[in-house]
């Protein structure tokens, strides 16, 4: 199987188990967890913040984020296709009781210019705005990164009328590789952030959340009471720390990996994509002209061994990882024409 499904499917190598084998434990709930508070305060040196916390997804490390800085009733500004408005369950309106106002943005980014005008005014028939949350890399954007100077004119803007704002960094290290601008530097520009150690990382689990002490104080409380509490984690925070000793600079090569995808791809007739759009790891492509559903061709391409996801009533997705060599993708491609052409 070449299995382009997610990135989130790459399994823990033999040297990663072996780092998690070797960790060493204590009970985390009491803070004695050695393996998890030396990966706590590594990544909190990488990003430049105060302290981090590591949870069990990147979900739970949104939730625990915007509950740590809003109340029920607030108000949280974010792109209509991001993460956190599809696909994490409702969370922040059943569980932190907010009122999401999603907007519209291309390929998953937003224009300071949009978000100053859905800003609430001072009255008293409004909801009050209290968070700003950015994806980057975006998922449904094609893994589109989130350009530098946008989000500064987005922190500017939060800082004017004092409301805060959070990165869904799950991809961050695509982007920061990508791009060349460090981890920190997008950093700056948030008051917390998180990146999963289970997507392109290629951990088998966990996510981290960073900011300064009080946010990370509250964010820790909401972790226990979401059930979040976990005991000889060093396990995992263990595969987490081998993650980011080894795997951020590879990532590279599913950026390459999906750039051959989507060239090639191109090429074989009903398949349209737009090469611009492959920025990262994912590449997403419109199977209309195919004269097939992209359940279909889904479908088709399983029983020939390729793993894809249906992406929405045209797009087909497709994500590079560690679980996919250059050859896999070449594989694929011939698999696919074959099938196609
Ligand atoms: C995967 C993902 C998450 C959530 O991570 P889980 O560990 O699956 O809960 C959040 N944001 C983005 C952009 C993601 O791709």
């Amino acid at each position: 199987m070449i299995d382009l499904r997610s990135d989130t499917v790459t399994k823990p190598s033999a040297e990663m188990r072996q780092a998690m084998a070797q960790a060493e434990v204590g009970d985390d709930v009491f803070g004695d967890d050695p393996t998890v508070n030396r990966l706590q305060e590594q990544v909190a040196e990488l990003l430049g913040k105060p302290a981090s916390l590591f949870v069990p997804s990147g979900t739970m490390a949104n939730l625990v984020s915007i509950l740590s800085h809003t109340h029920p009733g607030d108000e949280v500004i974010m792109e209509k296709e991001s993460h956190t408005f599809n696909y994490e369950v409702g969370g922040a309106c059943a569980i932190a009781g907010v009122q999401l106002h999603p907007l519209i943005g291309v390929r998953g980014i937003l224009e300071v210019e949009q978000i100053a005008a859905a800003i609430r005014s001072q009255n008293v028939h409004h909801p009050q705005t209290k968070l700003i949350c950015l994806e980057n890399t975006h998922n449904r954007g094609s893994g589109a990164i989130f350009p530098l100077d946008k989000i500064k004119a987005i922190r500017e803007l939060a800082l004017q009328h004092n409301i805060k704002t959070h990165l869904d960094g799950a991809r961050l290290f695509n982007a920061c590789v990508a791009t060349g601008i460090p981890a920190r530097e997008y950093a700056m520009y948030f008051d917390s952030l998180m990146f999963c150690f289970s997507k392109g990382l290629a951990a088998p689990v966990g996510s981290i959340v960073a900011g300064d002490e009080a946010f990370i104080e509250k964010a820790h409380r909401f972790r226990k009471m979401l059930g979040g509490g976990m005991r000889q984690v060093g396990i995992l925070a263990a595969a987490a720390q081998y993650a980011l000793d080894h795997n951020i600079a590879r990532l590279q090569e599913d950026h390459q990996n999906a750039r051959i995808l989507g060239t090639e791809l191109a090429l074989i007739p009903g398949f349209e994509v737009d090469s611009q759009s492959i920025e990262t790891n994912i590449v997403v492509f419109d199977v209309t002209k195919t004269g097939f559903s992209p359940a279909k061709v889904v479908e088709k391409l399983a029983a020939k061994g390729v793993l894809m996801v249906p992406f929405g009533a045209t797009l087909v997705r497709a994500v590079t990882s560690l679980a996919v060599t250059k050859n896999d993708v070449l594989k694929a491609i011939a698999i696919i024409r074959d099938l196609f052409d």
